[in-house]
């Protein structure tokens, strides 16, 4: 099969096309260097000049400031479960989790094995249908941060604006959400997010860090976990994902060349809406998982009036090349995850095959 069908996956997800055209292109060799990005040293100049322009491409995106550094990690999100907790928590040992669904659960998980967890929040007990809201953080002013899950891919939830935490550092886990929206990045002591859903390809983990936040990298610590040795090497320690920074440079390079974060997260709107406004004007035939105002951009989840009908819906869909669409098994139903690079017309048929369905077996 040579046409591109639409791709719902949750991650490793979609690609914008003009990325993957170019990527391919180059693939045998890069213009003016007769090799390709697979086959060069992460030490060259070509690459010093890749990894330059993402870096480039992300701070005009973000607006951001020279306080902030970029990294390229490896391990994906979930090795900074634990990056997180062991470079940020002391000496105090101690900081706040915000639990909206799966993944905070699992970051919470790694920092208490480093330190004292308070949950300032959890909406767990509504299997994670909601974001909470700021009157509900039990925040400790003298946390060490506060963590927490911009996007959760599996629930379909996401947080409309960052929670407001005063002068403790704020720490995001944005793997399904990082640009998709401008963000305003000095709200933030660090960012991290794995490439694979609005990035790039898997094998490369994205981190954002306040240089401030360097001091508490103490010596002690792993080299490969510590992130002021990452700093203080660019993101080249050791071998970083040359391939999935070069996609990340490309991916950028496609935003910016689109009109930026503010044009890509109208767009994504007016792609959730498709498929959001389908469910609402169903008559409750489907049912989304989230609540309206918690509501995520990225991965939206709704079910079927039975298991039997989202079984016959997925078969049909899939038959129809509409892939990825069953949901995770904690939620169950389905999930449309449409991130940066899903195309407009994807949503837009998909509601449509929404709609036909429910006509069929309504
Ligand atoms: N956080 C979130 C919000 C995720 O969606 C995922 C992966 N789906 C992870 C963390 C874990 O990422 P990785 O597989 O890169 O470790």
């Amino acid at each position: 099969m040579k046409e591109r069908i639409y791709n719902f996956s949750a991650g490793p997800a979609v690609i914008p096309e003009e990325v993957l055209k170019e990527a391919q292109e180059n693939l045998f060799s890069l213009p003016g260097v007769g090799m390709s990005v697979l086959e060069i040293s992460h030490r060259s100049k070509t690459f010093d000049t890749i990894h330059a322009e993402a870096n480039q491409n992300i701070r005009t995106l973000f607006d951001m400031s020279s306080d902030y550094e970029i990294l390229y990690l490896q391990g994906g999100a979930s090795l900074q479960f634990s990056m997180v907790p062991l470079n940020l928590m002391p000496p105090k040992n101690k900081a706040d989790y915000i639990l909206t669904g799966a993944w905070s659960k699992k970051a919470q998980k790694e920092a208490k094995r480093v330190g004292a967890v308070n949950v300032a929040a959890s909406t767990e007990a509504e299997n994670f249908k909601r974001i909470p809201k700021q009157s509900e953080l039990k925040l400790d002013p003298d946390a060490s941060y506060v963590h927490y899950t911009s996007n959760n891919t599996i629930f379909g939830t996401e947080w409309s604006s960052e929670p407001k935490v005063g002068n403790v550092p704020l720490v995001c886990d944005a793997s399904s959400d990082i640009l998709s929206k401008k963000l305003d990045i000095n709200k933030y002591a660090l960012i991290y997010a794995g490439a694979q859903k609005n990035m790039g390809p898997s094998g490369v983990t994205f981190v954002i860090i306040r240089k401030d936040m360097l001091e508490r990298s103490s010596d002690n610590l792993h080299t490969m976990l510590n992130y002021k040795i990452h700093v203080e090497n660019n993101s080249l320690y050791n071998t970083p994902s040359v391939f999935g920074i070069y996609i990340i440079q490309l991916v950028t390079k496609w935003l910016l060349k689109n009109g930026g974060l503010d044009a890509m997260y109208k767009t994504n709107i007016e792609k959730a809406n498709y498929i959001y406004n389908t469910i609402d004007n169903s008559g409750g035939y489907y049912k989304g998982h989230a609540d309206k105002d918690s509501r995520s951009l990225m991965n939206l989840t709704f079910r079927l009036p039975s298991e039997e009908l989202e079984k016959k819906f997925i078969a049909e869909a899939t038959a129809a090349d509409f892939n990825g669409l069953k949901g995770h098994r904690s939620v169950g139903g389905l999930r449309a995850s449409i991130y940066n690079a899903f195309p407009v017309k994807g949503c837009a048929d998909l509601a449509e095959f929404m709609k036909e369905f429910q006509k069929k077996n309504g």
